[in-house]
């Protein structure tokens, strides 16, 4: 039996909502973690739909029990050892990141995230010509414990280690390494004009050595890509410049409108018979 199948329990329902009222949820107890404050509280409906779980049975041990301990339906009579409730803990945090990459690709999740990025939470470029460019974060990995998260910055286009201390133990599967590409497609219109080539370095962030398909216009570029795939140099540009034609397009078309409209009145007030 899926610990999916265990929700519609209607005993562990009723055991359940006892344990809400004298207990946190899980999800937000954990986001509310110093230092957890880049991590979007996932609504529960998200982790109680099957679809949204494929797979992740074979990616993470005890994934039953990990399960639980996120939705709350844990057993707290039984007595596990504290090797137990280690791995325990371990296993939780890794399926809710695996959870978290997923859905901060959703419409909400993308929406949530759109305005951590808009308030700046993940911090700024330290490049100067990036003129404290908001950031966005990125995993090396999608699978877990396979590095920590690391910073983009779309406009200089370069990954960064996070200045705090406490934000560089996040696990990069988090946010999984197509997020902030997968973002800035969503959101053209905050993509950020790309900055001239750097002058210097400063000592807020640490910048990290990066290979690039891009090697004939920036050698040190981070490779855009998105589920493995490699996107054109500077094709976020491309789309809002694609945007910004359209628009102008737009305003074209309703004023030559505009300008019928009026010459047919002229036309109307000229020859009133
Ligand atoms: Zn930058």
């Amino acid at each position: 039996m899926t610990a999916i199948s265990h929700i519609n329990d209607s005993p562990q329902i009723q055991a359940q909502s006892q344990q809400d009222s004298i207990q946190e949820n899980w999800v937000r107890w954990f986001c509310s973690l110093t230092g957890n404050d880049w991590y979007c509280v996932i609504p529960r409906e998200f982790i109680e739909k099957e679809s949204n779980l494929i797979g992740l049975h074979t990616q993470i041990k005890g994934y039953n029990k990990a399960l639980n301990e996120i939705l709350d339906l844990r057993d707290y009579d039984d007595a596990s050892s504290d090797v137990d409730s280690q791995s325990l803990k371990r296993n939780t945090v890794s399926l809710f990141n695996l959870l978290h990459a997923r859905f901060i690709t959703t419409p909400i999740g993308l929406e949530m995230m759109s305005l951590k990025f808009l308030q700046k939470a993940f911090g700024v470029c330290p490049r100067v010509m990036c003129d404290s460019q908001a950031l966005l974060p990125i995993g090396q990995s999608s699978q877990c414990n396979k590095g920590y998260v690391l910073l983009y910055c779309p406009k200089c286009e370069d990954l960064y280690i996070p200045p705090s201390l406490i934000h560089q133990t996040i696990d990069g599967a988090a946010f999984g390494p197509s997020f902030p590409h997968l973002f800035l497609f969503e959101y053209p219109l905050l993509v950020p004009p790309i900055s001239k080539p750097r002058t210097h370095n400063l000592p807020a962030l640490e910048m990290l050595p990066s290979t690039s398909s891009c090697n004939s216009i920036r050698p040190d570029r981070f490779p855009s890509k998105i589920y493995g795939f490699s996107l054109h140099c500077g094709m976020h540009h491309h789309l809002i410049r694609w945007i910004e034609d359209r628009e102008m397009a737009k305003k074209h078309r309703i004023a030559e409108y505009n300008d019928a409209i009026l010459t047919l009145q002229a036309r109307k007030a000229n020859d009133p018979g």
